[in-house]
This record gives structure tokens, sequence and C-alpha cells, in this order.
């Protein structure tokens, strides 16, 4: 007899795979837009400050979007989420996020209701 955790582990094994390849899709073109950023040539006259600056914003700008960033996030989050039995609940109301919706977005934290407020920035 499976303890009830587990089945709810189980329920969500599809939704943990998606999770995880995303993830890795996301961390892997990282990775490689890093590579790429760190080849370009330095500019040996730049004083400290001036090659701070530049190497901070070329780390921010290793194409990884706000909106990649933020996908990212999610994804942890969603992830966490699931080790703590709490995925598919709304991390705002607690209400249950339709399974269509996770299918479609697998790293959904709110439900659609709470996500819209979010989006409109009332949340
Ligand atoms: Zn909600």
């Amino acid at each position: 007899m499976p303890t009830k955790t587990k089945v709810k582990a189980n329920r969500w094994d599809a939704q943990r795979k998606k999770l995880l390849d995303k993830q890795k899709q996301m961390m892997d073109s990282y990775a490689r837009d890093r590579a790429a950023g760190n080849e370009q040539p330095e500019d040996g006259i730049q004083d400290l400050a001036d090659k701070a600056a530049n190497a901070y914003s070329k780390e921010l700008n290793f194409s990884l979007s706000d909106a990649d960033r933020d996908t990212l996030m999610q994804i942890d989050e969603a992830l966490e989420r699931l080790k703590e039995n709490m995925y598919g609940s709304c991390a705002n109301c607690s209400s249950d996020i339709s399974e269509k919706r996770l299918e479609a977005v697998p790293w959904a934290t709110l439900c659609i209701d709470c996500q819209e407020l979010q989006e409109k920035g009332l949340l």
C-alpha cells in the first residue's frame, strides 16, 4: 500500500521531468552563451573600475532575457514545491491550479486568477 505522499509525488512525475528538461535546456544555452561571451577580447587599456562595470554588464547580458531568468526562477520554485508536496496548488490562494494550466506551464505557481492579478501588479 503506497503512502499518500508517494502517490502524490508520482502524480507529478511527468511535470517534474518537464521542469528538469526545461531547466537543463535553459542552463545549457546559458552556459553556451557564457562561454561565447568569455571569448570576447579584453581591452587592455581600461582601468579597474571600467573593467568591473564591464564584467558586471557582461554578466547581466548573457542572453538570458528577463523573461528567461524569471522562468528559471519559477522552475526552481516549482521544483521546490514538488519536494514539499505543494506543487499544483496556488502559492497565493492555495486553490488547485488546473492540470491543463500545469500542462501548458509546468512551472506555474499561481492559479490563473492570481496570475492575472500579478500581471496587473495587484498581487
Ligand atoms: Zn490563486
